[in-house]
């Protein structure tokens, strides 16, 4: 039955939930790949600090904890190649994967192409893209040395990178559409207690200008109504995450929001199709839930395989 299969399985995605299904299949010794997009690492190579991953007790950056764990899995043998899934066709057992020119066959799937940043959707930020719109201050963060840049969102990437973003710039205004931060208690009290971020509560941008790059935003109170203009030199965006499934069509079950719906086994509503990670519905989204979430889906694709070899 193996013949004419390429693999057993196929890990889509190489952030942390990705290798970490690759560790564990390769351990298992399955004849396995994993296609990464671009480097290995996903949204935590965008991360500068990372201190809430157990067995790090000083913390590390995001770069070192995807080298290291991309390093762990191929001393396993796990073999990463670099590529873009564009379509799956998941309507046989053996299932096809369509990746750069090649069509690849496997028996199992483990979906683990995390989220990307959601958009503002407002004038000025497709045009400004690059120009001082951003949403990642470890990659754009050391360009706004003593510059004033805005940031927005309420949630732990917004709190956490604008205390990052302290670092380099003098003043950093961080806007969010309500009064109350939805980011971790910790990280909104080292956000308080920094002199250069000043708050702009119930809030939204409503758009983005300059003639060469940014130089303000416009800027709406939800509650007052009243509109106003910031002059700053960057504006960075933390409002949230979309999932990285569109490759999947209609393929699997998704949640509203596009979030793909996994059973405990990590199991999706095609068999042997898992998904795991910031892709999938899930309460949580950290380093350590996408590693827990990973090693189950490999033991369980490891189950799935075997049986079907039986
Ligand atoms: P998030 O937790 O969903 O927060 C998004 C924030 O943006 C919320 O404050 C939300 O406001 C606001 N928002 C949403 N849509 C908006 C809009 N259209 N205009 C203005 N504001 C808008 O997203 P995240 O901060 O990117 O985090 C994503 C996930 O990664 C979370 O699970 C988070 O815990 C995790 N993460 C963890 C860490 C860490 O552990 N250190 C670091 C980064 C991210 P409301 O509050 O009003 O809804």
């Amino acid at each position: 039955m193996t013949q004419n299969i390429d693999y057993d399985l196929v890990i889509i995605g190489g952030g942390p939930s990705g290798l970490t299904a690759g560790l564990y299949a390769a351990r298992a010794k399955l004849n396995v790949i994993l296609i990464e997009k671009m480097a290995p690492g996903g949204q935590i190579l965008a991360t500068d600090w990372i201190e809430n991953y157990p067995g790090f007790p000083e913390g590390l950056t995001g770069c070192d904890l995807a080298q290291k764990m991309a390093e762990q899995a191929k001393r396993f043998g796990l073999n990463i190649e670099c590529g873009d899934v564009t379509s799956l066709d998941l309507s046989q057992p053996v299932k096809k994967i369509k990746f750069c020119d090649r069509v690849i066959s496997t028996h199992a799937i483990i979906i683990a192409t995390g989220a990307s940043p959601q958009k503002l959707n407002v004038p000025g930020e497709d045009a400004n893209l690059g120009k001082g719109v951003s949403f990642c201050a470890t990659c754009d963060g050391p360009f706004f040395r003593d510059k004033v840049v805005a940031a927005v969102g309420g949630g732990d990437s917004a709190v956490q990178e604008s205390l990052f973003l302290t670092k380099f710039a003098k003043k950093v205004y961080l806007i969010h559409r309500r009064n109350k931060l939805r980011a971790t208690q910790i990280l909104q009290e080292r956000a308080f207690a920094n002199d250069k971020i000043e708050f702009v509560w119930d809030s939204v941008v409503t758009g983005i200008d300059g003639l060469f790059g940014v130089e303000k935003i416009s800027v709406k109170n939800g509650k007052t109504g009243e509109s106003g203009e910031i002059a700053v030199d960057g504006c960075f965006i933390w409002i949230g995450i979309r999932p990285n499934a569109e490759f999947t069509g209609d393929a699997v079950k998704k949640n509203d929001a596009g979030f793909i719906l996994v059973d405990s086994n990590m199991e999706t509503s095609v068999p042997g199709v898992f998904a795991v990670g910031d892709v999938r519905d899930t309460p949580l989204r950290q380093v350590a839930t996408a590693v827990g979430d990973s090693a189950i889906a490999a033991i369980s694709s490891n189950h799935y395989i075997e049986n079907l070899k039986k």
